[in-house]
């Protein structure tokens, strides 16, 4: 495939390195991965792909808005539209195909037995309308996933309609905010505390609420520096927000204290749990202190993301918060169950509301499914194998790679930083664009940005012993090639994707969204 090709998403800048395939295919294809075009810029504008009776003269009411011109698609046949798409699917890295191990996603296998379920009629085909009396299963549903997170969190609420970890930061946020006015002390409350290592999300939520973010620095272990902490709470403070296990994969040690310094002053302590999957099932966050948590339903739970979507992140909320749970939710009146919907009564010191409706359906059911099929020993299991597999990783690659935490055991992630890169020219973005050509997803990299060069990979327990050494022994390569010299093979990398490197800042600050006509086309385009 040309380099310089100007269509939706293809790179224009020359590939940094423009020693291709000594033998460039005719074709664009790669083996068996075929080259594959926009559908607008796919052959069979003249054709159509189905059979069906002409219109007839007077069938339409849709007056003015009837389209006047065709829609800009070929007429694809069914084998032609599967094609395509199979295609462009083959161009996705897949959870189905191989080990995702990106840090702080938690990439695990989603079981087959959640999408059947989810895709039964009763909850699959249902809408947020429809009078309470004829979705009571679907209620009973989420009652039931209230109860599993309350109980594996030992909090006494639950809001479920956040729609992703974010989200469920805002939520938790917002309940705070509504817990200090409550008190009359949000005036003076305005800043929320944030350690350096945090994800991007934290502070952007605190910042999207109107607090002033203020940064508490790490230890040279890659924890939380209590000390600082300490000294920045105070009657100005309205919350902190603390990961755990934290960003580098490490337990908060100290986070009793952490928790217990937060209260004296009079603050909230907000948790991250987009790691839950780390712990779930060996500590309940409730213990821990902890008034809000987020949990990723799409993470933990094992429902599939990526590409934007969808997610689900509930927030578990302590005894002090409860009563600012956005509505809805769900309780039995002994009748039935019902959805709790307006702020008055049981609910009048709800912050409001979310997002119209109760939250994402189909990713309830699946993550529901999980936790049932796995019961709790198994979920406790999960959290042992996910740990248990992150240490096998880090012990493997310790000699070749340096850990940037290297005493004591990790959590879930191995995270490694760009010292043992020093000296070879190879930097953290070459190497993971190594990895795309051993047919492996890269790492998370340059994140936490606490760690210089950072290189984070979380396995996941649904990874086996062989898959997981397979990955090692090609990292292992990998890394005795840059340190003996082989820079070609990673400045150019990757030479066996179907595209190599992309201009992604420009690809993310100019993104063209839709096609256009191409200059000199006669097609019709929308
Ligand atoms: C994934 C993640 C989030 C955000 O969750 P989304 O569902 O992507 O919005 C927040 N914090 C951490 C540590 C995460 O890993």
């Amino acid at each position: 495939m040309s380099s310089t090709m100007n269509t939706v998403g293809r790179p224009t800048a020359p590939n940094p390195v423009d020693h291709d395939y000594k033998h460039p295919t005719l074709t664009g294809g790669r083996g068996l991965l075929q080259d594959e075009k926009l559908i607008f810029e796919l052959d069979g504008w003249d054709k159509t792909g189905v059979d069906l009776p002409e219109p007839s003269a007077d069938g339409s009411d849709l007056g003015d808005l009837a389209r006047a011109a065709p829609i800009g698609l070929p007429g694809l046949s069914e084998p032609e539209a599967m094609r395509h798409y199979v295609r462009l699917s083959q161009k996705n890295h897949a959870i189905d195909l191989a080990l995702y191990p990106l840090g702080s996603c938690t990439m695990k296998h989603n079981p087959r037995l959640n999408e059947k379920m989810a895709r039964i009629p009763g909850f699959s085909d249902i809408h947020p309308l429809q009078p309470q009396s004829t979705v009571q299963g679907a209620l009973e549903l989420m009652d039931q996933l209230a109860h599993w997170l309350k109980t594996l969190t030992g909090m006494p609420a639950v809001a479920l309609s956040p729609k992703a970890g974010a989200h469920g930061e805002l939520c938790g946020l917002m309940a705070i905010r509504a817990a200090h006015q409550a008190k009359g002390e949000h005036t003076q409350r305005r800043k929320v505390l944030v350690p350096t290592s945090a994800h991007g999300t934290n502070p952007a939520t605190a910042a999207f609420v109107g607090y002033q973010v203020v940064e508490v620095a790490q230890t040279d272990d890659g924890r939380v520096d209590v000390a600082d902490l300490a000294a920045k709470l105070g009657p100005d403070v309205a919350a902190i927000m603390v990961t755990n296990p934290n960003t580098c994969g490490l337990f908060e040690r100290d986070i009793l204290e952490i928790s217990r310094l937060t209260h004296e002053a009079g603050a909230y302590f907000y948790c991250d749990g987009a790691n839950f999957n780390a712990i779930v099932g060996r500590v309940r966050p409730g213990d821990l202190g902890v008034d809000a948590m987020h949990i990723n339903l799409h993470k933990t739970f094992s429902t599939p993301h990526g590409g934007g979507g969808p997610g689900a992140g509930p927030v578990v909320l302590s005894e002090a918060l409860a009563p600012f749970a956005p509505a809805p939710w769900v309780v039995d009146d002994g009748k039935g169950f019902k959805l709790v919907e307006f702020e008055e009564g049981e609910a009048d010191q709800a912050f409001g509301r979310l997002c119209a409706f109760h939250g994402q359906m189909g990713m309830y059911v699946r993550a529901l499914s999980y936790m049932m099929s796995h019961g709790s020993d198994g979920l406790r299991q999960v959290a042992e194998d996910a740990v248990l597999n992150a240490n096998y990783i880090k012990a493997r690659l310790s000699d070749v790679m340096s850990a940037a935490f290297p005493d004591g055991p990790c959590m879930h992630e191995a995270l490694f930083d760009d010292e043992w890169l020093k000296g070879t020219e190879v930097t953290t973005l070459d190497f993971a664009k190594a990895m795309i050509d051993e047919g492996f997803h890269p790492m998370t990299m340059y994140f936490p940005l606490v760690v210089h060069g950072a290189m984070l990979i979380e396995p996941t327990e649904t990874e086996s012993k062989q898959e997981l050494d397979r990955f090692i022994e090609a990292l292992r390569a990998l890394a005795g090639a840059a340190k003996a010299g082989d820079v070609e093979r990673f400045k150019g990398a990757p030479f066996h994707a179907p595209l190599r490197r992309l201009d992604e800042t420009r690809a993310a600050r100019a993104p063209r969204l839709r096609w256009t006509v191409p200059e000199g086309s006669n097609r019709a385009a929308e």
